[in-house]
């Protein structure tokens, strides 16, 4: 079988920067990735686009790649070689966020990746801000949860003893004798129930081998999550009587609602209130985005209700370098109270209008002026 040439694999030119691989291979492994593909035949090209990145983000491997090609590079390299040496935990960790898949590539492809039975997966909310969510943040959280207790290291017995029943095979055969000859059957042991050991005395720390305790873990938010978004944490979750293998921790962000801002998708909405001889003369005027202050240019002869777009002030896209926008919407108010002067300022004003009118314009001309 012929292999197809690597940098065609992600396509990318012979010449192309580290960067560039990286990026590309961002990019296909976002799509590819088994724990976000279920399609038929995603595996497989997962594996062949990381094959392609372990030996092209390694220079060794690459100038070997580059001078002999496949067949000559394969002769040196086994499979489990090129993807031994590979780092791939820095690029899953900044396009998944760290913790959300979990094993390695090198397992996921050569074994050890296969699930055991497993404990109970836990689920924790986590409350953070707008701009939390669009900056991404390590959260320390505090959870309450099972583990296996340390002084029988999750057995429950403080004393233990080989099941005679089965002589700790944990299986016992029952043979019958039938006209048609000996039959024997194997069945989990009835006594110790498949433990191989029984106990003798119980341990006086824990509940079946399991202790309550608090734990504090670090959680990645990736700058750009949406609300009502769920992280996984992987192995964090707690044990249980089934199972000494712990289950999963699913995060589940809820992000609070912002004073200043409105979230649309990436986009931010902001309401900026002017005035009259604002909206009439034009200003400069400063607004707020999610870290700052900017100034913005307020042309002359402003509609209430103008949106003015301020590019890549907004939120930025998940796993990616683009940035939504900030949408200033223009709010001009009208005065509710008038001084003196301000008063005589707008019959100023209306007289002029009023001249204005009667110089003969029609009123739909007018009102498209
Ligand atoms: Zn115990
Ligand atoms: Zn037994």
């Amino acid at each position: 079988m012929t292999k197809k040439d690597y940098y065609e694999i992600l396509g990318i030119e012979k010449n192309s920067s580290k960067e560039e691989i990286k990026k590309a291979y961002k990019k296909l492994a976002l799509k590819y990735h088994p724990d976000r593909n279920k399609e038929s035949g995603a595996e497989e090209k997962f594996k062949e686009i990381s094959e392609a990145y372990a030996v092209l983000s390694d220079e060794t491997k690459r100038s070997q790649y580059d001078q002999f090609g496949h067949a000559g590079f394969d002769q040196r390299y086994s499979q489990e070689d090129i993807f031994r040496g590979a780092n791939f935990d820095d690029i899953f960790s900044e396009i998944f966020g760290e913790n959300i898949f979990g094993g390695s590539i090198f397992d996921m492809f050569f074994g050890g990746r296969k699930r055991k039975s497993r404990g109970t997966d836990l689920r924790y909310e986590l409350n953070i801000t707008l701009r939390e969510a669009a900056k991404g943040l390590e959260k320390k959280i505090k959870i309450n949860r099972k583990t296996l207790c340390k002084e029988c290291d999750g057995t429950g017995a403080e004393e233990l003893r080989r099941c005679n029943n089965c002589n700790g095979s944990g299986q016992e055969k029952i043979t019958r004798r039938t006209p048609f000859g000996i039959f024997t059957q194997v069945s989990t042991c009835s006594k110790c129930k498949g433990n191989g050991e029984e106990i003798i005395k119980k341990c006086k720390h824990c509940d079946n081998g399991l202790v309550n305790e608090t734990k504090e873990l670090k959680i990645n938010v990736p700058a750009g999550i949406e609300d009502g978004s769920r992280l996984r944490v992987n192995g964090q979750g707690e044990p249980n009587k089934y199972s000494k293998n712990p289950g999963d921790l699913y995060i589940d962000i809820n992000i609070e609602e912002d004073e200043i801002f409105e979230r649309d998708g990436n986009d931010l909405i902001l309401e900026m209130p002017i005035t009259f001889s604002q909206a009439a003369l034009g200003d400069k005027i400063k607004i707020p985005t999610l870290d700052k202050e900017i100034e913005i240019k307020i042309p002359a002869g402003t509609q209430s209700g103008t949106i003015m777009r301020i590019k890549d002030e907004g939120i930025p896209y998940l796993h990616s370098l683009e940035t939504g926008d900030l949408l200033v919407k223009i709010n001009v108010i009208t005065p509710k109270k008038l001084n003196k002067k301000q008063k005589e300022i707008f019959e100023d004003l209306a007289r002029e209008e009023n001249m204005k009118l009667k110089a003969g314009k029609g009123f739909f001309e007018r009102l498209f002026e």
